[in-house]
Parts: structure tokens; sequence; C-alpha cells
């Protein structure tokens, strides 16, 4: 592999030029370094670029093009911070894989110039030795405020002691209060591996030694944890965890939703006494840089993250656990597209430290890899303590119809009200936001679709919108159909959440319900929300799209319904399969997780269908052996590779002539065949035109190297953007 060549740590001369990578689409710069600087590999500097200062990274030896009178100079930032070497490896390795420059990967991987500088710390006012010569009664009241020897800012002591602001600052003056520089943030508590251990059962225990002996050893393995929903998956990694503090080093969990870290780093502090740091782009640009800095310092010991934190400079990493490992939200579709499963696992190669993958659904992928012996393969049979597994049972929709225009079948609402007339909660699950996913005119068949992208708008009813779920196009739903021109005439078609829920308002006026789907409309807090009040029983239905599939732990729900089992299935792509089978076991996963059974019904108009034969004989492996044999015959992944190249532009005509150029230009090589180009499935995205090309070849075949010389021997337009995706797992 290229970046081989750079592994061994190499430093240079003083005064030798270097290689400066910068975050940006560009290879490489060389510079030269001030005498007296001995430049190594993820050395940190500062590199004028045309008018500007950028950051940049000391990268490589310099290519030596430029005349020694035309090189700038690059100046380390003050205290010379360096990238962990490991870090800078990863970029490397992530550009190569991925056929991304490798300063867009360092992009994702440095902060601003701010994240280096020293911290701004924060000037406060304790107690001091002398009393002031003269007290009124507001200097009395901010001395005794001050008593307790804490230092406070000069509002915050005026606030608490009702003085004025120059009350407090004639006794500064005066030399009552003497001034104290606080850290510009708290530092890190360090989690504690033996605050609350739990009891490990027989299989728990076993699959804990082995993590725990594989983080001491201080060795790049990977394991596949495979435990049924419920089993203890994520109490036995926390073992894991433990092992990596004892160690003194650090931990990175990669989880696949923002939604589900709040839960998650309850249940971290209340097995390790304190949370841990967290990661994703919920955070303010502060938050980051404190946590950014924590991680390069050593300082912050676990992370918590989504799969950003895959990016972030780990000065001890010895740990890597990928929670829901076989989740799509793991896909980075735009920037640089990689995964962060398989990058994971990459990272913990170049980092010499365990990669754990907890699924109860593990992605084809890793589950070949472990049965064939590549990953360990621990697995966790049955639920803790007394829970077992819920039973599934199929509604065949062709028959249980109920009324027309209702969407919950007469048996699914006779469980529901048993359910709650038990006290117990329920789940309803359909993975469609909003309303209503189509609006046709009933006079002239006419679809409200997007000006901007070749999808339907879906009604979102609270927020009186048609909208597209792509672009974010939005419009009032109009009077009359904009194609015939009939009023009254445009109906909502089939059902989304915001329906559902309507539906059951109707049915159960009294049961409190909640609506858990991430759109803008119920947003990420407030589905944070509605996930709080399920798990303290606040709610006795959360109705929701997958966003309540994933992980949550509700001990007191023991019925899921899900709405439409059919959805999904029929996308025709090579992972629909795969993919309805791990969602809708999932959704069944958090039925009767506590001392209660669970029950799970699936409407379905396909109930012969292998995906729902296999949920409803709860034989997994049956299943993924049949996908297996399936993609073997294909030879799909993981038996063969696939990329794929997507065209998009804002000139049809220019992205349409580049698929047709860019086919022509394909080289013959053996074990490669090369599809396309057509119309991607969105054919318009966004104002684009979108056309894909298809790669697939033999297991061995070097696809980067393949691509990298096919996309080098075409010039397309500049108009049309060329986005590469390695081992693509969306075929939109
Ligand atoms: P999974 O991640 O496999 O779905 P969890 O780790 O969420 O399962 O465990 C399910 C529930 O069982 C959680 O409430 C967890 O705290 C509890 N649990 C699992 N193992 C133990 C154990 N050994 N001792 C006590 N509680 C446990
Ligand atoms: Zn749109």
């Amino acid at each position: 592999m290229k970046d081989a060549a750079l592994k061994p740590a190499f430093s240079l001369a003083p005064g030798e030029r270097a290689g400066v990578l910068l975050p940006l689409p560009l290879p490489p710069y060389d510079y030269k370094l001030p005498s007296g600087v001995a430049a190594t590999r993820g050395l940190v500097v500062s590199a004028p670029l045309g008018p500007r200062e950028s950051l940049g990274v000391v990268w490589g030896k310099a290519e030596g093009a430029v005349g020694d009178n035309r090189l700038k100079e690059a100046t380390p930032l003050d205290g010379n911070p360096m990238l962990p070497a490991g870090l800078c490896d990863f970029v490397d390795w992530v550009a190569q894989y991925t056929l991304t420059p490798p300063g867009l990967v360092l992009a994702m991987a440095l902060r601003s110039r701010q994240a280096f500088e020293p911290e701004i710390p924060r000037i406060a006012y304790a107690k001091g030795e002398s009393t002031p010569k003269r007290l009124t009664p507001a200097r009395t009241r901010v001395l005794e405020i001050a008593a307790d020897g804490l230092a406070r800012s000069v509002p915050q002591l005026a606030e608490e002691a009702n003085a004025t602001p120059a009350v407090v600052r004639g006794l500064i003056d005066a030399g009552a209060l003497v001034e104290v520089a606080l850290p510009e943030f708290p530092p890190f508590a360090v989690p504690d591996p033996g605050f609350a251990p739990p009891k490990l059962d027989t299989e728990q225990d076993l699959a804990a030694h082995l993590l725990r002996s594989g983080v001491a050893a201080h060795r790049f393995a990977v394991s596949l944890l495979d435990g049924v929903t419920g089993s203890g998956k994520t109490e036995t990694y926390f073992e894991a965890v433990a092992e990596a503090l004892r160690q003194g080093r650090q931990a990175l969990i990669l989880l696949p939703e923002i939604a589900l870290t709040v839960q998650f780093l309850e249940r971290f502090a209340e097995r390790f006494g304190t949370r841990p740091a967290e990661w994703h782009s919920d955070l303010s640009q502060k938050e980051r840089r404190r946590v950014w800095r924590a991680v390069l310092s050593g300082e912050a010991r676990v992370v918590v993250g989504a799969r950003s934190a895959l990016f972030l400079p780990f000065a001890a990493l010895g740990l890597i656990i990928v929670d829901e490992e076989h989740e799509q939200a793991y896909k980075q579709e735009d920037g640089a597209v990689y995964h962060a499963r398989d990058m994971a696992v990459v990272r913990g190669r170049i980092e010499h430290c365990p990669v754990v993958l907890a699924s109860a659904t593990p992605s084809l992928e890793t589950y070949v890899n472990a049965t064939s012996g590549r990953y360990a393969h621990l697995k966790l049979h049955s639920r803790h303590g007394a829970a077992v597994m819920p039973e599934v049972r199929l509604i065949d929709m062709r028959e249980a119809r109920g009324d027309p225009g209702m969407f919950l079948s007469p048996p699914l609402r006779e469980a529901l009200a048993v359910t709650l007339g038990a006290g117990e909660q329920a789940m309803l699950f359909l993975n469609r936001r909003g309303y209503a996913p189509l609006t046709l005119c009933a006079a002239c068949g006419h679809k409200m679709t997007c000006p901007h992208c070749s999808a339907w708008l879906v009604e979102h009813r609270y927020r009186k919108r048609l909208v597209c779920h792509h672009c974010g196009f939005e419009t009032v739903t109009p009077p009359a159909c904009p194609q015939c021109g009939e009023t009254g005439t445009l109906a909502a078609c089939g059902p989304g959440v915001e329906r559902v829920a309507e539906e059951f308002k109707t049915i159960f006026p009294d049961a409190r319900v909640a609506i858990a789907s991430s759109d803008t409309m119920h947003g990420p807090l407030e589905t944070q929300a509605a996930i709080r009040a399920m798990a303290k029983r606040e709610t006795d239905v959360l109705i929701g799209t997958q966003i309540v599939a994933k992980g949550h732990h509700f001990p007191q729900l023991t019925l899921v319904g899900v709405v439409d089992a059919d959805l999904g299935g029929s996308d025709g792509d090579l992972r629909a399969r795969e993919r309805t089978f791990q969602m809708l076991h999932q959704v069944s996963g958090r039925a009767g997780r506590a001392e209660k059974p669970g029950l799970v019904l699936m409407q379905t108009r396909n109930p012969q269908d292998a995906v729902m034969r296999a949920l409803a004989s709860a034989d997994r492996d049956a299943f993924y052996e049949q996908e297996r044999k399936s993609r073997e015959e294909m030879r799909a992944p993981p038996f063969g590779r696939l990329a794929a190249i997507i065209l998009s532009g804002h000139d049809g005509d220019a992205v349409r002539a580049a698929g047709r150029d860019l086919a022509r230009a394909a080289p013959a090589a053996r074990g490669v065949k090369v599809w396309g180009p057509t119309p991607a499935f969105y054919s318009l995205l966004r104002g684009q035109t979108r056309e894909r090309l298809l790669v697939q070849a033999e297991k061995l075949v070097d696809v980067q190297a393949y691509l990298r010389s096919w996309l080098a021997s075409v010039k397309l337009a500049k108009s049309v953007r060329v986005t590469v995706d390695v081992d693509p797992v969306s075929f939109f």
C-alpha cells in the first residue's frame, strides 16, 4: 500500500523541507521549516496559503519540485502540538481506501486553530487575607458568600449577595477578594472501573473474560459479540471498557444514533460512577474543542460518540466498541464516503487494540467473518434474568382487514386493549415519518411530487405542510389539484406515524401517546423526551419510526405492533432483505425485556416470505445461512466487491453525457464488470440530475487501483460531480 513507506516514523533534519498536508482537497504541499525545528510526521503547523494562513500537519518528506527561493515557511504552533502517529496513518488509510483526497480526510480529524491554543482561564475571585476598613451591609453580604473559599466571578458574587458589581469591585481593590485563574473547562472525571460491576451470568462472564484478556494483551483482534436483544451485551462489553481503564488506556464506544446516547450516558454513569465524554454533531464548538483536547491529552478516558469520533486524536487507544454494528447509520454518505464499522476495524489494527462489534442482528459481512473464524464469535444465547424472547405472530392483512382506511387490524387492536388494560406499555412501529407518504388527486391520479427531487411529497399534518424528505422543500396542500384543477380531490394515501397516532387516539382516547420520529417536527430533543417518558412509564404507547427500533430498554413494554412489515422489502437492492430482517428483529427485541413476556404482532401481506417466516419462527441463523448462500451464488459482498460511481450536477445533459463517456472509458480488466450508466433511483435530488455506474469485482481485485486508473483516464465536464462509494450500502 502507498502509505506503507511513511509508516516508520521519520524525522527531518532541522531546516529541511517537508510535505505539509492542509485540510483541503489538495495533495501535501512543500514548505520549509524554521531552522532548529526537527519536524516529525504529525507536527501541527501554520502554513501560508495564498493570502491566508492555514493549519497544516507535517506529513512526509517534500516532493522537491519547488525552488528554494519560492518555498514558503511553515511555523509550528506554540508548544509544538502533534497529531498522534496512529491518527495520521489512519487518515492516509481512509483516504486511499475511499479514494478521498487525504486533505479532506484530515479535515475530519483536525479542529480549528483555537483547539491548539492555550486555554483561556476564567478569572474568578475568592476571599483574600485582608479585611477592608470600611464595612457596609452589602460588603458584609459579599464576604459572607465568599467565606466558603470557593472562587466566583464578579456577576456571580454580586447576584448571590444581592449587591452591585461595584461593591464587589470595591472589595477587590481593597484586597479583600483575590483573583484566581480557573481552567477554561472543568476536567473530565475519570470513570472508575470498580464503581458498580454487575454480577455476570455464565455466558456473559465467559465473553467478558475473553474481551478483557484481549484488552490486556494490547493486541489487534476483532470479536463479534453476538447476543440476542436484552442478553446484556452492553454489560458485557463494559467489562472490556473497565479493563482498558485499568490498563490506563482510552476506550471509544461508537453508537449509530445521537438519540441513543442519552439513555446510554446514564447507564454508563451507573456502571462507572461518572459520564463519559460525548462526541456528536449536536455539541457546541466549544464543547467539541474541550473533548478534542482532552482526547489528545489523554484526559478523556472514554468517549461515546457517533461515527465521526473515529477521527479523534486518541493518545492511547486501548479498545473500540461498535454497538449495533449492523446499523446503516454507520455509513457516511456525503463528503468522504466511508463505513465507520469497517474503518473502526482499520483504526484498531493501526492502534494495536481490540475491536468489539456488538449486535443481535449482525451485518452479513460480519456474520460471515465470525462464522468463518476470522473474527472471534462470542455468543449470548438468552436474555438476562427471567426475561424470555418475545413471541412473534404474523397478522395476514389480506384476511384481517378492518374498516377501510384504517391501519390497525382487529387483532392488533385487541392486543393493544389487553396490554393497556393490564397497565403495561406498547409500541407501534412504522418506518414512515409524517402523516401520509403520498398525496394523490382522486380525479386525475396526479401525485404531488417535489420540484427538485424525483420523490413524493410527504404530508405532515401537524405542520399543515407537504414536505420533501430529501431536500426539505415545503409547500401547503393546494386547494385544487395542480394538474386537473378540481378542488377537494387531493387525498392522503397510506399511513405515516402521525396518521397511525391519530387512528390510535380515536380508538384509545385515554391512553398516553408519544411520537418518536427523526424529522423536524419531532426533532432530536422531542424524540429524546419521548424516549425518556417511555422509560419512566409516563407514556403508555410509543409510536415511532426506526428510531424506536434500536437499543432502547423499556422494562414494562410487553407489546410491539409492526404496522407494515412489508415496507422496505421491495426495494430490490442487495441488502433489502437483510435490512428488513434486522429492523423487524430489533424492533421485536424491545418487547418483554423484563419479567413479563413480550408479544410482537406483525401486519403483513406476505406471510410466506422468507423474512417473515424467519421472524415468526425465531430462526435467525436459518435466515442468515440462506442469505449467505444467495450472496455467494451472486458473487455479491462479502463474496465479491462492489463500488458505485455517482455522477451528479444541475446540468442534466452534461451528467448523462459524462455517464456515457465514463462507461466508454472503463478499462477492461479480469474479474471486473461495469454496469450502467443508469438513472439513479432518485434520478433528481436537490435539483441535481444523478446517474450511477456500478463496478462489480471478484474478491481479490484491487478495486481502488481499478477506479483510480479509470477515473484518471477521463476528463469530465467541470459541472459534473463524481462521488465514489466503495462498498456501497445504499443503492439510491
Ligand atoms: P443488550 O444490549 O444485549 O440488548 P442490555 O445490555 O441492554 O442487553 O441488557 C438488558 C437488561 O438486562 C439491562 O437492563 C441490563 O442492565 C440488564 N442486565 C444484563 N446483564 C445483567 C447482569 N449481569 N446483571 C444485572 N443486570 C443485567
Ligand atoms: Zn426535494
